[in-house]
């Protein structure tokens, strides 16, 4: 054996590679594998061009532990090493991008840890690393090559008659782990579900069972099946994944079936993008889009993100639009940049394409379901809604495209795009100031009452329930021109949409005075006073929430503020001219009569809205009860 010093700067790097990867230890055997897979695809392409002649067909990589010797070895049938290749590539290459990732993010080890560092991740696990190959050369020899973690390595012959490479790992003490099987699989199963060669895990034992075929005599029982055990390779990975396919190979049952595999426990997808772009990046994958069915709370980090078929991360969120982490499936890129950082893949440029990308194929699947059969896109509408919602509030090339198929649903279960919904509120719900009034509630079953009041004043009321429609009402208003939003509790039925109508007050001004001073006493804090010349069969007390306050409310409520820094603003609106508030204010002579059936005429408001709660709502029955 030869002995060398590997030449770094610093006099140990190992220490660092340990301290820094120690919270993603397990990526070690993701660089292993890929190397594997490296070297077996050079030898393929070789083979293939004519420069590398015999039998290559076997390319099983082989995963094996042997717990008495403590190692856990990669073993690929591969291109192989010369020495002069050994001690380039691993000595030199290996590690001097190993040293230089180190220097370039010692300051940030969670992104050494995210992203390896290829085959030097190996010395995070192991105190020993030993490499025993063979170049697919004519002629070569093998080499046994080993570090013990230190800059000092030994080189010399080794017995091989297989061109290829193994990896032996001594493992070290503090990650015994590694020895065992399940651990292993466990990894193996994550990272290299998918790999294009066969990943061998050991054997597993199958069984069957063989019904008996002989005679039974009379009266004899039939023979118990027999039990038949077979071992076989345990095969890790699936070499030809999905994605991989051609889509006009491909029935919906093998799109479903490849969701079952990736999700096990997941309800079937509605339907999927097959992804598959050579120019000017490489990419590919599948993007199933899930049922969400109203849920915001979204299971992200479902998209799976895959560099040659290594799985790399399933947190996808800097390479894919936000609201598209709510998609699943799998993507595939080699021209994703792996070992940089965070901020770095934001700014790019081939990151932003994808993302440009995948944006407008989601974008056209969708606009294509609604152009080709608008009433099953309707039908889906409650599960896909939430996403494209998200979509046009958070990204603004989205929203141009979406804009053409979002839905609108109003409380009779009809739904618009947006331009068919301008066209339908133009008449009634065009306002003085020349805009179109979109009235919606978010809560039909709450705001029942209110909803009907204002169809009963020939209005369409949208149904925005959801948490994201707050969101998207300021979206929409932004973007289209002339379209606003108010809640059915906004402001009464007559001023939902403001016309200039004014009608006439049927109280002359002492009287009017007289009533404001007892509803002022009545309500107290809890809102202002407004008396307003209404609808003779319009309510006698309305109670309303301006919508600008309660908006700016919410808004201050979703950044965490503390609800009561911004107190509710009710405006209590009394109709001068409902017969009922002359004659319970005005034609009782008893001052405290008055008063309290101002207090009645409230409360019976607020119990409309519910707002009436505890010890308000009892006292509000108390008096009903005398008043019987
Ligand atoms: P990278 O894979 O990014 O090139 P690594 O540190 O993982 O960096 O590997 C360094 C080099 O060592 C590889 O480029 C390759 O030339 C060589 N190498 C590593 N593992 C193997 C292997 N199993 N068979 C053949 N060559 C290998
Ligand atoms: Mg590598």
């Amino acid at each position: 054996m030869q002995k060398g010093n590997i030449s770094v700067q610093t006099e140990n790097i190992f220490p660092i590679i340990k301290k820094f990867l120690y919270s993603d230890q397990e990526i070690f055997l993701r660089e292993l594998v890929s190397n594997a897979t490296d070297a077996t695809s050079k030898l393929v392409t070789l083979a293939r061009k004519g420069e590398a002649k015999g039998d290559y067909s076997d390319r099983t990589i082989d995963i094996m532990i042997d717990k008495e010797a403590g190692t856990l070895t990669i073993r690929d049938r591969g291109i192989g090493m010369t020495e002069e290749e050994v001690k380039k590539y691993l000595n030199q290459v290996a590690l001097s991008s190993a040293q230089d990732f180190v220097d370039k993010y010692q300051d940030d080890a969670s992104i050494i840890g995210h992203f390896g560092l290829g085959f030097y991740s190996a010395f995070m696990v192991a105190d020993k690393v030993e490499v025993v190959t063979k170049s697919y050369q004519d002629g070569s020899t093998g080499v046994r090559w080993i570090c013990a973690g230190d800059p000092s390595y030994e080189i010399g012959e080794a017995e091989r008659d297989m061109q290829g490479t193994d990896v032996i790992l001594h493992i070290s003490e503090d990650s015994k782990q590694y020895l065992e099987e399940d651990e292993i699989e466990g990894l193996l199963l994550k990272y290299c579900r998918f790999l294009p060669y066969p990943i061998r895990f050991g054997t597993k034992t199958e069984t069957e069972y063989k019904e008996f075929e002989g005679e039974v005599a009379e009266g004899e029982e039939k023979p118990e099946p027999e039990k038949i055990e077979t071992e076989v390779d345990n095969v890790i990975n699936n070499t030809d994944p999905l994605w991989k396919k051609s889509p006009a190979d491909l029935t919906d049952e093998d799109y479903k079936a490849f969701y079952r595999e990736l999700y096990p426990m997941g309800e079937p997808p509605m339907f999927w993008i097959h992804l598959n772009i050579d120019y000017p990046f490489h990419l590919t994958g599948i993007l199933y889009f899930p049922k969400v069915s109203g849920k915001l709370e979204l299971q992200r980090n479902k998209i799976q993100l895959y560099s040659n078929q290594v799985y790399v991360t399933d947190n996808v969120s800097d390479i894919v639009p936000e609201f598209l982490t709510l998609l699943h499936g799998v993507i595939d890129s080699p021209d994703i940049p792996l070992n940089v950082s965070r901020s770095y893949l934001q700014a790019d440029t081939n990151v932003k394409k994808i993302t440009g990308y995948i944006t407008k194929k989601v974008a056209e699947k969708l606009s294509s379901l609604f152009k080709e059969d608008r009433q099953a896109y309707e039908e889906k509408w409650p599960d896909l809604g939430v996403f494209v919602k998200y979509g046009m509030v958070s990204e603004e090339k989205f929203y141009d495209r979406a804009s053409k198929f979002a839905l609108l649903e109003n409380t009779e279960g009809k739904f618009f795009t947006i331009e068919e919904y301008c066209e339908r509120i133009k008449e009634q719900q065009t306002d003085k100031y020349e805009r179109l009034v979109g009235i919606y509630t978010a809560d039909a079953t709450r705001q029942h009452t209110l909803v009907e009041a204002a169809r009963d004043r020939g209005y369409d009321v949208l149904k925005l329930e959801h948490a994201i429609d707050a969101p998207t009402i300021q979206t929409l208003e932004q973007k289209e021109d002339k379209l606003t939003f108010v809640r059915v509790d906004s402001a009464t039925p007559d001023q939902l949409v403001q016309k200039d109508e004014e009608k006439e007050n049927l109280l002359d001004e002492t009287q009017q005075e007289t009533i404001t001073k007892l509803f002022t006493d009545a309500v107290g804090t809890g809102g202002t006073v407004e008396l307003k010349p209404l609808d003779v069969q319009d309510a006698p007390v309305q109670i309303v929430r301006n919508e600008f306050m309660r908006r700016m409310k919410e808004m201050q409520m979703m950044q965490g503020m503390d609800a009561n820094m911004f107190p509710d603003s009710y405006q209590v609106v009394v109709n001068a001219n409902n017969p009922i508030v002359k004659e319970r204010l005005l034609d009782v002579e008893d001052e405290a009569t008055r008063a309290e059936n101002a207090t009645y005429l409230y409360q019976l408001a607020q119990l409309s809205q519910q707002l009436l709660t505890g010890a308000d709502l009892k006292a509000f029955i108390d008096r009903s009860m005398k008043m019987m």
